[in-house]
């Protein structure tokens, strides 16, 4: 009886010092976090905030690398085939989703390919023009687009990014197809904007929120349900007529196969690294907020993946648009 005792008290102890150890010894070195979209754009803008605030945590420097490409299907499948260790992690969103119907080839794949930290943060998108583009409200814009549809061009980050699911809507509620101009992300696709090089695009609230402020750009709609704060002149989908809402979503996952200690650590430095006011302050500037503590988790990650697939497939599949 008593060496039961013993025997089951000894073997808790070490059960706590194993998980003292493993928990002591990951990470030992810097963690890279790859975002696949171009520098200066939303989801590096998001990256290098919860990065900085991740490192902190984790008592080891958070390195973005910006790993570009199809959509950001490129840097997903760098870090499908990464070591299984922790130490390479990727930082993408509703593209996760979306790519699965979008694209016939993958570089990985959607559900078998990674292992879910947990949901970062919800981004509206505005629809914006460029500085001397001459259509002043919403209107004005279709208008424009519909009488210049030969030579009209928009932005977007590639397929599978949220500018082109954002101006796939877009084209098929106006029922007119545009010239669309693919970048690496839409932090290039904007120096070309405020540069009048390109006429228009839907982007990130992470990005453009500045811009408008500013009036560096022409801000013509916003894809959250009421108006943002931030930019409250701008008016809602609802308002102009539209009857599209998209919030982009964003997660964080490592490649399938990351011991579970590894993860559980991760999921810890998301979670500590939301709940900190200078990110929440960050995020909200940006006309965004951190996930609450409840969906910074993998169960809630795969969720929101399995029902965004569902969601998208059969509206990208009446669209027609698919990508090699
Ligand atoms: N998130 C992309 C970027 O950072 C843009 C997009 O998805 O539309 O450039």
């Amino acid at each position: 009886m008593k060496w039961t005792v013993f025997a089951a008290a000894f073997a808790a102890v070490s059960l706590m010092a194993g998980g003292a150890f493993a928990q002591a010894a990951f990470p030992s070195r810097p963690i890279t976090l790859i975002v696949p979209f171009a520098a200066g754009g939303p989801t590096d803008t998001v990256g290098r905030v919860l990065a900085e605030a991740m490192g902190r945590n984790l008592g080891q420097q958070v390195v973005v690398e910006n790993v570009v490409g199809a959509g950001g299907t490129t840097g997903a499948g760098r870090v499908a085939e990464a070591a299984k260790d922790g130490y390479t992690l990727l930082l993408w969103h509703i593209g996760m989703a979306t790519s699965d119907t979008l694209y016939r080839k993958l570089p990985y794949k959607t559900f078998e390919s990674f292992a879910a930290i947990g949901l970062v943060t919800e981004v509206p998108m505005t629809i914006i023009g460029r500085p001397r583009l001459p259509a002043a409200d919403f209107a004005g814009l279709v208008d424009y687009v519909k009488k210049n549809a030969d030579k009209v061009t928009m932005g977007n980050a590639g397929v599978g990014s949220a500018s082109h699911l954002c101006g796939m809507l877009f084209q098929s509620q106006i029922k007119q197809v545009v010239t669309t101009v693919p970048y690496p992300g839409t932090g290039p696709a904007m120096t070309d904007l405020l540069g009048d090089q390109i006429d228009f695009m839907c982007d990130q609230t992470t990005t453009t929120t500045p811009q408008i402020q500013t009036g560096s750009v022409k801000a013509y709609m916003v894809t959250s349900p009421e108006r943002l704060e931030q930019i409250p002149n701008v008016r809602t989908a609802k308002e102009v007529g539209m009857d599209f809402q998209l919030a982009i979503w964003h997660g964080v996952w490592a490649p399938s196969g990351t011991p579970p200690a590894a993860i559980n650590r991760l999921v810890e430095a998301l979670q500590f690294a939301l709940a900190e006011r200078p990110v929440a302050q960050r995020f909200s500037g940006l006309a965004t907020s951190p996930s609450p503590k409840a969906d910074a988790t993998p169960a809630a990650l795969d969720a929101k993946v399995k029902a965004e697939v569902a969601r998208w497939k059969p509206l990208i599949q009446a669209a027609g648009q698919y990508a090699d």
